[in-house]
């Protein structure tokens, strides 16, 4: 069979070089398996999305020398690639969901949520877990709290979260771990959750191997649950450091020296850039320039492990010095 894999950013703003870490591991661990590379774009968010970002990161990705095989501006046979355009197939799965009896609506408000309180670590995605609060409510009750509010959906998550054991660094993913708890699958104001929309689609554009930043380490159980409830095999899991700057802070999009338009304006070329990367992946034993395919045969698990890989004030200097 035919390994796939894809790189799914969403449009809210330029990439930088930690979108281009993953988008470039990913697409080395495609290359490498002589699989097949996807391109999606995750604008489900439209009111945090941009056409002109979508377009931005594509010229972003080709001046890297990462292409792909299917996706926006070449099409495929799964197209569309935009998430936007993937709306009814996302509410063909709830619907699914819902009469499997698998979602409960959510009437908690933002304050409400709020108070359980914050993620334990830093550069969790999700947040803390839900206690749970709307799947007890009384037919009564929750007719009461439907005539004041339109609810979200929430996903029941089963008391053992899935586990896994990470394709690229070997790890499993810890039994015992505190279960993440229900999540929303559509959110109250229509839009469909992240969870939901990208379970759909990797099932569907038959991704075998889903590879991003560890960031979104807590949404993988989430995601094999769906897939059970929806039926399909999941793909293999695996996840790449978050590139984070000295004080330990993760690169944001508003940091604009190190977003990929920027280097490219400063007339940094991209095997420079390639080969820092390449090197703090410990990939490659000395920073010097390489190109895209020159890593193909390089490309393994980084080294050493850990969840973050530090851009130092060197390194940035480094980096941005064209
Ligand atoms: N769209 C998500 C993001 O930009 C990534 C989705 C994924 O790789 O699962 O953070």
């Amino acid at each position: 069979m035919t390994r796939r894999g894809r790189f799914a950013p969403t449009p809210s703003g330029l990439l930088h070089i930690g979108n281009a870490f993953t988008a470039l591991a990913a697409w080395l661990q495609m290359r490498q398996a002589g699989g097949e590379f996807v391109l999606r774009i995750e604008d489900i968010d439209k009111a945090r999305s941009r056409a002109a970002y979508a377009e931005q990161l594509q010229d972003d990705l080709l001046w890297l020398g990462l292409d792909w095989d299917e996706g926006p501006r070449i099409g495929g046979r799964f197209a569309p690639y935009e998430q936007s355009r993937r709306e009814r197939l996302y509410e063909e799965a709830l619907d699914r969901l819902q009469q499997a009896g698998r979602l409960y609506p959510c009437y908690c408000s933002r304050s409400e949520l709020a108070s359980i309180g914050s993620a334990p670590h830093g550069l969790a995605s999700e947040g803390a877990a839900y206690p749970g609060f709307c799947r007890s409510l009384s037919a009564e009750e929750r007719q009461a709290r439907a005539a004041k509010k339109t609810p979200a959906l929430r996903f029941i998550m089963p008391a053992d979260a899935p586990l896994f054991r990470d394709t690229l660094t070997g790890q499993q993913s810890c039994a015992g771990e505190a279960s993440p708890g229900d999540f929303v699958v559509k959110r109250a104001d229509g839009m469909f959750s992240y969870q939901l929309a990208v379970t759909v689609d990797d099932a569907a554009m038959g991704i075998t191997d889903v590879l991003r930043g560890a960031d979104l380490l807590d949404s993988t159980p989430r995601q094999l649950a769906l897939y059970e409830a929806i039926d399909r095999t999941p793909p293999d899991f695996a996840h790449v450091p978050l590139l984070v700057d000295a004080s330990s802070r993760r690169l944001s999009k508003r940091d604009h020296s190190l977003t990929l338009a920027a280097l490219r304006g400063a007339a940094v070329p991209p095997e420079q850039l390639l080969g820092r990367l390449a090197h703090l992946a410990g990939w490659i034993d000395r920073p010097e320039p390489v190109t895209a395919r020159e890593l193909v045969q390089a490309f393994g698990p980084v080294r050493p492990a850990s969840d973050r890989l530090v851009i130092s004030d060197q390194l940035r200097q480094a980096l941005t010095a064209g």
